[in-house]
């Protein structure tokens, strides 16, 4: 690899990987010539789909993508980012909501390493109201999800919820 390579790690839970995550990562690709998506392994949230199982269907949203890396990382996410060699975090931005947290994360995160920068990029209108957990909520009670997931996504749930 090059030292010029511009490597972008997007961090988040993915339970599941939807659209909106997906459109962030697509159009991260304009700016950067790798994207890490990173998914953190965090014990006190307790996930719908296991840590491997979000891996893989990452891993088969984006076969055809090279560019496009997935990890699990524990602990500090700059120093995961750090050791993976990405001086940019990217980030995805719905509303207000998502900005304080964001703006929060993004101060601490300036204050635990200085040198890395963070990247957002403001949701297509399409995604807007996509969020994993209101994906999960209205998969378990029969809701169709179709639209928001990518197929592969929306058959785990399926299959995970009986439908
Ligand atoms: P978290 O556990 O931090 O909520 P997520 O997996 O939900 O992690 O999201 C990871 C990142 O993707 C966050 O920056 C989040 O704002 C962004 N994101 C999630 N859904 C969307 C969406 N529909 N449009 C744009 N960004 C999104």
């Amino acid at each position: 690899m090059s030292n010029d390579t511009r490597v972008a790690f997007y961090p988040g839970s993915f339970d599941p990987i939807t659209n909106g995550h997906v459109n962030i990562v697509q159009r991260g690709l304009k700016i950067f010539d790798r994207v890490i998506i990173a998914l953190a392994q965090n014990a006190d949230k307790s996930a719908l789909f296991s840590l491997e199982e979000r891996q893989a269907m990452i891993r088969e949203v984006f076969q055809d993508q090279p560019e496009v890396e997935v990890v699990v990382f524990t602990g500090l996410m700059v120093k995961a980012a750090e050791s993976a060699g990405a001086p940019v975090v990217l980030r995805g931005l719905r509303g207000v909501t998502d900005f304080e947290y964001e703006f929060q994360l993004a101060t601490m995160n300036k204050r635990l390493l200085p040198e890395l920068e963070t990247v957002f990029l403001m949701t297509e209108r399409d995604n807007f109201h996509v969020s994993s957990k209101l994906v999960r909520e209205v998969a378990s009670l029969g809701g169709d999800v179709s639209g928001l997931v990518p197929a592969l996504v929306d058959r785990a749930l399926k299959r995970r919820f009986g439908a």
